[in-house]
């Protein structure tokens, strides 16, 4: 403490601790959080407004003015240690009606709360003295039964958020309802388990390194005791699980999980450097929640885990092959500077961190909290890969389950209000594996005389199983239905008895396919690119607002283009559309690059650029350079570059590509690639398997497979529509047969906007005269960005309030809702 120092004091209510801080300590770190982390994203409008900008000095000042302690720090601090030291996470921290945000409390916590170890907690005394929370007498046997039947875990990380964050108090604190039996001890079949080695599909496996995590999720699917306390394998188990790995060419894809298996380094390397020699793995997927709970694993020793990592992701690579994190996110206060430190470094190098999130009910489950959280994740470089619904129907955690509906409905409002490059795909990981809403799956009806249980179309078949692990005979809860796929019995409440569409009939007119070269179609695209139309009027011929969040603008655009993006919060994604390519446009990319980075609200630019596929020597390393220049993933404020390509089908690709797809990664720039469907060139199961499969094997992201909507698709498809039938059997061939990584998302473009088949969106009509109502927009949507806005020609309005609009270029066999 420096002399003179005033200590402040603070008193945990609940727990009965008293500390002490230097004044000066929380000034220093106040000064320093507004000067490096006030922006609007991370601090909210309110708070920002009322810092505004200029140093650290300055905005400290009008904070302490709005607060009522102008000129007082000392005051300002004794008002907020003394809410700090009865914060339970219920609660706001307010002074003086200024509501502190959540990253400024967890820095002010740091200072008071200091550590980063994590423990287990055995009693309810020891709980209630690290969660400063009082259980009530009549509640504290049970809760102490609780802490023996579920383990409890917490780190010091989430420990500061509990104290100010209910929503993240409530993934990790136990209650006493943990102790209500609904639901299953275990949420899968097993189809092949031997040793630390899970198989549920085909072409990838599990390896269970670690049993154990630094921190306990309450809706764990493991959180059972005997899964916590099972020994862990030894090097010798992993060597083994490597050698069937071997044995088995059809294994492409490893998931290296637990627990968290980089609380087990030896099994790490040993998994790491055995499968390195594997020739034909081709992934490794790294699971771990520590980045968002227990950030210190890799940040501590300067970092030692994410340099150990970066080493080896260049060693798979040299041996062809290619390593992602993924990680699972679930409401925005767990969002800290450290998770976003760890993203971007990741990112930054080239290696993919994709996250998964679980639906939990009343945390998040209404749409905005995952559009502030998978936007902020997105800045950092992070890939949004899955929405969970419902969470795993396991013991105890009943509390944490929505219905499907809800999950449905997320989906479609993620669809109206988040950047299209951020919505997860919203699947169920049912016991024989995961299914894809609406599209590779979907909810068939009630399981008569079995309350709470739905059979899910699932797209696997008996057959598929034979392959690695025969089903088990006489299952009761699976039935194989008319197309062959297999049903599956399900715990879960539906929530809106529309979303049951009943069994799929068989596929009318199963001729013979006819086959076009995909020359014959690309003679069909313009020559240049154009910006798409707009949904709204821009009053500019070179700015298109195609969503709420994102416009495609002409390379050539004018200064009041810009001005338009800069003072629009809403957009989140600008697209530059070049009249040749994005490569050739190089200089007015740059332009607008720098004059986008004083709007922190938009944290991704995305060039379109065919060149990559027809023309990937345009790539030059002066190119390249110039690209990972403009390309920033930081923290605070970043404005991240992607590259946006088409690939028509899998003989389109060549190790060029490859090669040209790592170098850009390597800088941090993700290449995502958009195909248009197109009848007799990719409208086959087998062509968009093989097209996706591809994309992978690239390191190309399989962005969105457009179902219709498409300039291409409006000329190429209008004679000869693509089969509305046929969607369902390629979401389904992708999902059973690819990885999971792979699917894209299923898309029609309208002239209001794009939507996902099945999902969020529903064909009317019969034969080739169709229309397709859009669920996630409204009158309201469309004015809130024109107030002239009026329904464009050919539009019709159904009972909701939504658009139903033409669609061309498809065809309609049955009067299955999705097919
Ligand atoms: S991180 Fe995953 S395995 Fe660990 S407790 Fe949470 S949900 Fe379970």
């Amino acid at each position: 403490m420096v002399q003179n120092d005033t200590a402040m004091r603070i008193y945990f209510e609940h727990s009965g601790e008293e500390k002490q801080v230097p004044l000066s300590n929380l000034v220093a770190t106040l000064v320093d959080f507004v000067d490096h982390f006030c922006v609007k994203a991370l601090i909210g409008p309110a708070f920002s407004g009322i810092i505004q900008t200029g140093s650290g000095a300055d905005k400290v000042a009008r904070l302490l003015n709005a607060c009522g302690c102008a000129g007082r720090p000392q005051a300002f601090f004794t008002e907020l240690l003394s809410q700090l030291g009865k914060a339970d996470g219920t609660q706001k921290i307010v002074i003086n009606d200024v509501e502190l945000p959540h990253l400024l409390l967890m820095a002010i916590l740091e200072v008071v709360l200091p550590g980063n170890r994590f423990f287990t907690i055995k009693s309810t005394e020891q709980l209630e003295r690290a969660t400063n929370i009082k259980i009530p007498d009549a509640d504290r046997m049970d809760m102490q039964r609780v802490l023996d039947t579920y383990p409890v875990r917490l780190s010091m990380h989430t420990i500061r958020q509990m104290r100010v964050s209910g929503d993240v108090a409530y993934q990790y604190l136990p209650f006493i309802e943990e102790l209500d039996s609904a639901g299953h001890t275990n949420t899968w079949i097993g189809q092949f388990h031997q040793g630390l080695l899970e198989q549920m599909y085909q072409n990838r496996v599990i390896f269970l390194l670690n049993m154990t995590c630094p921190v306990y999720c309450r809706f764990c699917f493991r959180k059972h005791k005997e899964s916590r306390n099972e020994a862990n394998p030894a090097a010798a188990d992993v060597k083994r699980a490597v050698a069937h790995v071997a044995d088995s060419p059809n294994i492409k894809e490893i998931v290296i999980t637990g627990g968290d298996p980089f609380m087990n380094r030896k099994n790490m390397a040993c998994a790491i450097d055995g499968l390195m020699a594997v020739d034909h793995v081709q992934t490794l997927r790294l699971a771990t929640r520590s980045i968002a709970y227990y950030p210190h694993l890799f940040l501590s020793d300067n970092g030692e885990l994410l340099n150990y990592l970066k080493r080896k992701h260049l060693e798979l690579q040299a041996h062809g092959k290619r390593m992602e994190v993924a990680t699972h996110f679930i409401h925005p206060d767990e969002i800290s500077p450290q998770c976003l430190e760890i993203i971007s470094d990741l990112a930054r190098n080239g290696i993919a961190v994709y996250v998964q999130t679980p639906l939990l009910n009343k945390c998040n489950d209404e749409g905005p909290e995952l559009v502030r959280l998978f936007s902020l994740l997105r800045g950092a470089g992070a890939e949004l890969h899955y929405i969970y619904i419902p969470c795993s129907p396991i013991h105890g955690n009943n509390v944490y389950w929505s219905p499907i509906s809800k999950g449905i409905d997320v989906g479609r409002y993620l669809r109206a209000h988040l950047s299209d490059r951020v919505i997860p795909r919203i699947c169920t990981a049912t016991p024989i594996g995961k299914m894809d809403w609406n599209s590779s799956g979907w909810a068939v009806e009630p399981v008569e005389g079995n309350d709470g249980f739905i059979w899910i179309r699932s797209p696997y078949t008996p057959d598929y199983f034979k392959q690695f692990a025969p089903l088990a005979k006489g299952l009761q809860n699976i039935r194989v239905n008319g197309e062959g796929t297999i049903d599956i019995q399900y715990m879960a409440r539906i929530g809106d008895e529309s979303l049951f569409l009943g069994s799929r009939p068989k596929r009318p007119g199963n001729g013979p396919r006819t086959t076009a070269d995909t020359d014959a179609v690309l003679k069909e695209m313009p020559a240049g690119e154009t910006i798409a139309p707009s949904i709204v009027a821009t009053g500019s011929s070179t700015l298109s607002r195609v969503h709420e969040t994102r416009v495609e603008i002409a390379a050539e655009c004018g200064e009041t283009d810009l001005e338009i993006i800069r003072g629009d919060d809403r957009i989140t994604d600008v697209v530059i559309v070049a009249p040749t390519d994005a490569v050739d446009c190089l200089i007015q990319i740059r332009r607008i690059v720098r004059a986008l980075e004083v709007a922190p609200h938009v944290n991704a630019v995305r060039l379109r650029s065919l060149k990559f596929n027809y023309a990937p020597g345009s790539y030059t390393p002066a190119v390249i350079d110039a690209l990972a220049a403009l390309n920033r993933l930081t923290m605070v404020n970043p404005l991240r570059l992607e590259i946006e390509t088409q690939f028509l089908v899998a003989a389109e690709f060549n190790p060029e590509h490859t090669r040209l797809c790592r170098q850009l990664n390597n800088r941090g720039i993700t290449v995502y690639a958009n195909t248009p469907l197109l009848a007799n060139i990719n409208d086959s199961p087998e062509a968009i398997h093989q097209l996706a499969h591809e994309c992978r094997r690239a390191g190309i992201e399989f962005h969105h497979l457009y179902v219709a909507g498409l300039p291409v698709q409006d000329r190429w498809n209008r004679k000869n529509p693509v089969v509305l039938y046929d969607v369902v059997d390629i979401a389904t061939r992708v999902r059973r047969e690819g990885s999971g990584r792979e699917i894209p998302r299923y898309i029609i473009r309208t002239i209001l906007g794009e939507v996902d088949f099945g999902l969020s969106s529903t064909v009317v009509g019969q034969d080739e005269t169709l229309a397709v109502k859009l669920s996630p927009y409204d009158h309201a949507y469309f004015t809130a960005m024109d107030p002239d806005f009026e329904w464009p020609p050919g539009v019709e309005i159904d009972g909701d309030g939504n658009p139903v609009v033409p669609v061309t270029g498809l065809s309609k066999t049955t009067d299955f809702a999705l097919s």
